[in-house]
């Protein structure tokens, strides 16, 4: 499979450069050529597999020509192999024809595990025997850091720097990352927003000195192999549910676009979803472009949803190039408007296009606390406020066919926002029990380019020393 950027002029690579490079060098992302598909035939008989097995027939066509199918299936028995759950991403009812994707049975308790436990391995496949280290920076609102830390943690031949928004990630998910004192692991504390270490970390892409220097890569949701990844669960749960039979719809409690692109790009592939739900938080930006084609970035209000508390989401850069008849050159158009004035207008094709599939709604932390309620009331389930999310979305915009709330974390990892709403203080599990006594390791620094590129220069491996 051959991947291009969605701005038309980075070069064209194989499955392996696409992961290695995350962003691509025109500022664009990396999606495949053109989409794979699996027939009617080939979806049904998916319902008797188990997940690794599932995942091998999803993924196959992605990263041909530079994995075999063994080597994959070898990849996927290790990764889903430290999962908690034996069905890796298990289906949990709610209610008559609501139900729960439990995404978050993953060392780090959020639904990122599911791709970068598997992003992890991917990289020290690729990299064995490279002789200069690769330095993965990313960006995180929570989940992606303490994820993408576990996955690489002591992996040789990496260095990890993530930035987290000093103060604004709970204390689970801030000592998930800061108690892995692994020597290639790199906490950085920005004084500011989520956004504003996003735009560093692209920043950083974008100098291409030290990009080269230095060897940059990204784990975050704009890298595809996390995409990909995603994809899978979509399949295991629908055939479970009566697909390719019936049509089924997802809830995807949403921030940047990724979990809720790999249901499109499930779509793209022949599986048949009647809708698929974005649900945000009050940080709309998402809700705004699909119902109104507004695309135009406020500032973040910070929520119990900060894994969503997001003003840019990154990845609907890929649904606007796939909606623009892939045209790189439009959507470079696209983008560099929106960069400047932080502002764009969907065209008409593209907000047709999204209407076909997509579903917006906002929800507010009131309706948050209600769907909390809902599920602990009518069904015994505690959910996470992400999840919650998701679930008043699911409510608020069922048709006909069963819904699917993704189900993004554990609801320990927001315990006092669980608690506010239902009264209940969930448990972390004994896999993790014992977080709270770890020590942690983290600097803080201000948001400019020049403290967090000399922090990273200090610390990470210079190319060909
Ligand atoms: C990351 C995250 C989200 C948002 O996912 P995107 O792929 O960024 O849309 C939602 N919920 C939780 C718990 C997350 O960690």
């Amino acid at each position: 499979m051959r991947y291009v950027s969605t701005r038309g002029s980075a070069p064209v690579l194989d499955f392996e450069g696409a992961t290695l490079a995350g962003l691509a060098a025109d500022g664009g992302l990396y999606v495949p050529e053109a989409w794979p598909s699996l027939t009617r035939e080939e979806i049904a008989a998916l319902a008797g597999l188990d997940y690794v097995e599932t995942a091998v027939r999803v993924m196959a066509p992605f990263v041909a020509g530079s994995l075999s199918e063994d080597e994959l299936r070898e990849l996927c028995t290790a990764a889903y192999g430290r999962f908690a759950h034996r069905a890796v991403t298990p289906l949990v009812q709610l209610d008559h024809d609501q139900w729960l994707l439990e995404l978050f049975h993953g060392p780090t308790l959020a639904f990122k595990d599911v791709a970068l436990q598997l992003v992890g391995l991917l990289f020290e496949r690729f990299l064995k025997g490279a002789t200069e280290p690769l330095t993965v920076i990313g960006a995180t609102s929570g989940d992606t850091g303490s994820a993408a830390i576990d996955a690489l943690a002591g992996r040789i031949g990496v260095d990890i720097f993530m930035l987290h928004p000093h103060g604004r990630v709970s204390d689970v998910q801030r000592r998930q990352m800061t108690t892995v004192l692994a020597p290639n692991v790199h906490n950085i504390a920005i004084e500011g927003d989520f956004d504003t270490a996003q735009a560093l970390v692209k920043a950083m892409f974008r100098d291409s000195a030290f990009s080269t220097r230095f060897k940059l890569s990204a784990v975050n949701s704009i890298n595809w192999a996390r995409l990909m990844a995603q994809v899978v669960y979509y399949f295991y749960a629908a055939v479970r549910l009566g697909a390719p039979e019936r049509p089924i719809a997802f809830s995807v409690p949403t921030g940047n676009f990724g979990d809720v692109f790999a249901g499109y790009v499930a779509a793209k592939m022949g599986l048949p979803i009647e809708r698929l739900v974005v649900a945000t938080n009050v940080n709309d930006i998402l809700h705004r472009a699909l119902s109104s084609g507004d695309y135009s970035s406020g500032t973040v209000t910070p929520t119990a949803t900060p894994s969503m508390d997001i003003q840019v989401s990154s990845n609907f850069e890929r649904l606007l190039h796939d909606l623009a008849d892939r045209d790189g050159g439009a959507i470079s158009a696209q983008m560099a408007g929106f960069e400047s004035t932080r502002a764009m207008r969907l065209t008409n094709a593209q907000s047709q296009g999204a209407a076909s599939l997509f579903r917006s709604i906002a929800i507010d932390e009131s309706g948050m606390a209600a769907a909390m309620a809902g599920a602990h009331e009518g069904a015994g389930e505690v959910l996470d406020p992400h999840t919650a999310i998701g679930y008043a979305a699911a409510v608020a915009l069922k048709g006909e066919a069963p819904m699917v709330t993704l189900a993004t974390a554990h609801p320990a990892k927001f315990v006092d926002a669980v608690e506010r709403a239902v009264g209940v203080r969930p448990a972390l599990p004994p896999r993790v029990g014992d977080l709270f006594e770890r020590e942690e390791r983290y600097d803080v620094l201000p948001a400019t380019f020049a403290a967090v590129t000399a922090y990273i220069a200090e610390r990470a491996k210079p190319r060909a020393r």
